[in-house]
């Protein structure tokens, strides 16, 4: 059913392409997961990931098993159902059978997981399920997920006890960046805090490769590492907003620098317009007033919709190819913008897409509101429809 919702993402296909090329020809013969976490970065899990699926990615990584499960089941009749599913998050007590049934790759970084991981893989054993394919996680700096190598050392022993007792495969070691986009005080890319991390990687590496562990899939980069710490690549990388079309770090360089495209589109129609009678205050706070006679519409997208609040007055809208600022304070449904003569209700406004259109980006978004790209389109609410083209 066609969607009344005045507003819409259009999510090109062919973006999602181009970016999942652009990256794999950076690489020399590294396998790539796609990062579909976050619907996909708010651009929809299942289609974002039959797209890179289709472009050749080896791998597709979500954050929270319960979005891992939601991905497995929607993929499970399409010819791409073989591409494993890596997921990182879940809690002590959940019930990771199904998981382990479906074949999905978890991360264990803990003593609670690892047994967790193992007691289920024991339970589905008599069903002939198993083992449980698991990549260690290792802290090797992000102080976030993962072993710590002290607590590594502690544990080496019993993973290889539940990997002999064919209760676990260790299929993949892994470990997360912080600093991928650092830069030092010339703008350069700055590699110390990284190679800090792969030095404390590499030693886990050994650690593990001493009691017989030596999984084939070893990664370490995000999008900034594939792209800016070359030494990261490992044998695998997990990029993902770039696969969106958004720069990890526009200051290191843009999306546009980059050779990347804007997977996103963001539109809304223009529900009203007026010319203001007196001189006015516009939205909540009267944060800004206009003269008598200014030509305002409203733009039916609020911060429920993830319109950043923060952004107010501080963004523009393009209508019919021309800049159109935002007036007064993002409401939870809707904002104001200046129009110029000769459209109003019914007119399309771009708040943000590709560059080359002369529209805003996600990244002109996050820095509008003290934030980054990435909260753009991942904080767009699940009220806007997406539609996908091309
Ligand atoms: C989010 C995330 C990624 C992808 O990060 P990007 O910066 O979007 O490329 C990769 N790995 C892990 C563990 C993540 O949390």
């Amino acid at each position: 059913m066609e969607s009344i919702f005045p507003a819409r993402a259009e999510i090109s296909r062919s973006a999602l392409t181009h970016n999942f090329q652009n990256i794999k020809e950076r690489l020399e013969g590294q396998q790539v997961m796609a990062i579909v976490k976050a619907d996909a970065y708010g651009h929809g899990l299942a289609e974002a990931a039959r797209v890179f699926i289709a472009a050749g990615a080896d791998y597709l990584g979500v954050a929270q098993l319960e979005e891992a499960l939601h991905l497995a089941r929607e993929l499970e009749a399409d010819p791409g159902a073989a591409t494993p599913i890596f997921s990182w998050i879940y809690a002590p007590g959940d019930d990771l059978r199904e998981a382990i049934s479906r074949g999905i790759e978890l991360s264990v970084g803990t003593a609670w997981a690892l047994e967790a991981v193992s007691d289920a893989a024991q339970e589905l054993r008599a069903r002939g399920v198993g083992p449980a394919r698991v990549h260690i996680a290792i802290d090797s700096g992000m102080t976030r997920e993962g072993f710590g190598l002290k607590e590594l050392s502690e544990h080496r022993e019993r993973i290889a006890e539940l990997v002999a007792r064919g209760l676990i495969e260790v299929v993949g070691l892994w470990s997360h960046l912080a600093c991928a986009d650092a830069v030092d005080s010339e703008g350069k890319v700055d590699s110390d805090p990284t190679a800090a991390q792969l030095s404390r990687f590499n030693q886990a590496r050994e650690m593990l490769a001493s009691v017989g562990c030596q999984p084939a899939a070893v990664h370490l980069a995000a999008s900034g590492g594939t792209l800016w710490q070359p030494a990261a690549r490992f044998s695998m990388v997990r990029p993902g907003i770039v696969l969106y079309g958004i720069s990890p770090n526009p200051q290191i360089a843009t999306a546009s620098e980059l050779g990347l495209r804007a997977a996103m589109t963001l539109k809304a129609r223009i529900v009203a317009d007026r010319i203001t009678e007196e001189e006015a205050g516009v939205s909540y706070g009267h944060t800004r007033r206009v003269a008598k006679g200014t030509h305002l519409g409203i733009v039916p997208l609020g911060y429920a919709d993830g319109i950043p609040r923060a952004a107010s007055n501080k963004v523009s809208v393009l209508v019919n190819g021309k800049p159109c600022p935002m007036v007064g304070r993002v409401c939870m449904d809707q904002f104001m913008v200046e129009l110029p003569a000769g459209v109003g209700a019914g007119s399309e406004a771009v708040l943000f897409g590709d560059a080359s259109t002369g529209a805003l980006t996600a990244d002109d978004w996050g820095a509008a509101s003290g934030s980054i790209g990435y909260e753009i389109p991942t904080r767009l609410g699940p009220r806007v429809p997406r539609v996908y083209c091309d």
